[in-house]
């Protein structure tokens, strides 16, 4: 019985403790995710362990695209740019109310990194690279049609533009729908389960020693094949099991910054050059627009990555420069988030020039690590680790079926196309009558699952009883142990409705306290917690106040 809820976290403990796995995948990000659906859908028996909440890592902390790479293009990286690209249209068909098709603007500028004819090529490359519709290839722009598509910017230093397909999406969502999805067809995973130590059986890895983060209870998780999807965390592993030996991670900071819409009002995505050579995003998002990222090295802790002031001046360098009108500034910073790219070190490049491909480790003791890789490849990057894992299985005579997941619906993604979840946003608009404005990114987030929220939220819809109803969703279906498991990942409410948080936070705990029987301390934390991610997102110091770990 699949149990992805944070009312039956007791059962699922004792099952992974009693239970022999076929394979045991540590971190719950994209990857992980990724790896546990590929296997579940297989036929093998997997359990999944993460030691913070689903998706607190990386996967929460991109930009959000689900994109073919266009700056992997100038590197050259033309395999990888073929791959991610044609996962962007596999992505979107499998979930495509979470995926969604949506324009990019390069603006072409004085100085800039792309000329117009390389940009026309290389735009058009990207295209038939990524298997592209010719009704949605690139069209490229003159200057006119540059800033009449974008009036706010700069025309002293536009040339011209291109404009060109990408996909946006939500990252943490995609990673829970996986691992819902991974649930119902019989992967047992856990949030807050930390693996502490390797156990070995005739010198192979056999399992790991496990500690609950929430009830300090301690459990063994026993598997023939053990793969670790620990992103920024996969060399401690690879330490723990004596075999960090030749290539390392190298770990780059990126930080996004939120703005209020109407502070940074564009039309569309786009993607424009910053002083210094490199590239930024600013992409719209319902009530906001956010723009990111930075690319520095970083040493620091890696549980919650900061943003310092360092890094929002030169995000608003970059913004002012291309749209001055604007007079951006710090005050006008709703919220942000910095995530930490797990990417493989390679000697005298810099942070920018790392590639972003994925690599596979395998130990003397049989421990699978995948690092590097990018949101948008995760299925590909599932599917090789899967295979590996399927053959070693093999050799105990075990036989499994090949992939599935290219053609397997996720989670509230069971539509036809975008008109078909165009259609459900308008029938949720109108259940949800005066509230119909949140249909949009109800569905966004939720997808067909928005009935369930409908069906707990009563007859007479009101915003607290709305969110409500999310919440007991999200305790229910989703596994939201904690209420920053809720504001941050499941909704992104602490980043793109930081205000609504601050609002309605008393509610929620009191609900939580409600349904998960907390007692007065655990209360306390849980509030303690949330402010710190409330502080966290939207007050920035100085890059010296924060002491290297
Ligand atoms: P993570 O998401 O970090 O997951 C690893 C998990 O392992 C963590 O949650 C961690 O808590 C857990 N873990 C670690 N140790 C243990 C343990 N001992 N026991 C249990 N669990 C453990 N890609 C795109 O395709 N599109 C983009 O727009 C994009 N933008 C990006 C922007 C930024 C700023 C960054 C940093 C990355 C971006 N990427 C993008 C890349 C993409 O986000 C990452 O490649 C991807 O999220 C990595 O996922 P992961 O599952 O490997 O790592």
């Amino acid at each position: 019985m699949p149990d992805f809820s944070a009312l039956h976290r007791q059962r699922l403990l004792n099952r992974l403790s009693a239970e022999l796995y076929d394979l045991l995948v540590i971190g719950g990000g994209i990857t992980g995710a990724g790896i546990a659906l590929d296997a579940a859908l297989r036929g093998i028996r997997v359990a999944l362990i993460e030691r913070q909440d689903f998706a607190a890592g990386t996967s929460s902390r991109s930009t959000k695209l689900i994109h073919g790479g266009l700056r992997y293009l100038k590197q050259l990286e033309i395999k990888l740019v073929q791959e991610v690209g044609s996962e962007r249209a596999i992505v979107h068909r499998i979930a495509p109310h979470l995926v969604v098709a949506e324009k990019m603007l390069l603006p072409l500028v004085r100085n800039g990194s792309y000329g117009k004819a390389a940009t026309s090529f290389g735009l058009w490359v990207y295209d038939v690279l990524a298997g592209v519709r010719p009704e949605d290839r690139r069209v490229m722009l003159s200057r006119a049609e540059t800033l009449a598509q974008e009036p706010l910017l700069r025309p002293d230093l536009v040339l011209g533009g291109g404009l060109y397909a990408e996909y946006r999406s939500d990252d943490a969502r995609l990673t829970l729908e996986l691992l819902k999805t991974a649930s119902q067809r019989g992967a047992d995973c856990a949030n807050y389960l930390e693996a502490q130590a390797f156990i070995y059986e005739d010198k192979r890895v056999a399992g790991v020693r496990a500690s609950d983060r929430l009830s300090g209870q301690s459990l063994e998780i026993r598997a023939r094949q053990v793969v670790s999807a620990a992103g920024p965390w996969v060399d401690e592993l690879r330490r723990a099991d004596g075999s960090l030996s030749g290539k390392r991670l190298h770990l780059t900071k990126g930080v996004h910054l939120v703005f209020p819409y109407e502070r940074l009002p564009l039309r569309q995505s786009a993607y424009f050059d910053v002083p210094g050579g490199r590239m930024i995003f600013a992409i719209p998002r319902g009530r906001t627009t956010y723009v990111g990222t930075t690319d520095t090295d970083y040493r620091g802790p890696k549980e919650e990555p900061p943003i310092t002031t360092e890094d929002v001046d030169y995000l608003l360098g970059g913004v002012n420069h291309l749209f001055p009108g604007l007079g951006l500034g710090r005050r006008d910073v709703e919220s942000g988030w910095a995530g930490l790219r797990p990417l493989i070190h390679q000697e005298g490049k810099s942070a920018s020039e790392l590639s972003r491909k994925d690599e596979i480790f395998e130990s003397p003791a049989g421990l699978i690590s995948i690092a590097g890789g990018k949101l948008t490849g995760y299925r590909k990057m599932a599917e090789r680790v899967v295979n590996r894992v399927a053959a070693r299985l093999a050799r105990q005579g075990r036989r499994f079926a090949p992939s599935s997941t290219a053609s397997t619906p996720l989670c509230g993604g069971d539509f036809r196309d975008a008109a078909e979840v165009e259609a459900w946003r308008s029938q949720t608009a109108r259940q949800l009558g005066p509230l119909g404005g949140e249909a949009g990114s109800l569905v966004h987030l939720y997808g067909r699952q928005t009935a369930q929220i409908l069906a707990r939220a009563g007859q007479e819809i009101t915003p607290e009883s709305l969110l409500l109803a999310q919440l007991q969703f999200c305790i229910e279906e989703e596994m939201a142990q904690r209420a920053t498991d809720f504001f941050v990942r499941r909704t992104g409410m602490v980043y793109f409705d930081i205000a609504r948080v601050r609002a309605q936070q008393a509610r929620a705990l009191a609900h939580m306290q409600q349904q998960l029987g907390w007692d007065a301390a655990r209360l306390s934390a849980e509030r303690q917690a949330l402010e710190q991610a409330l502080r966290h997102a939207s007050d920035y110091q100085p890059a010296s106040a924060y002491a290297p770990a």
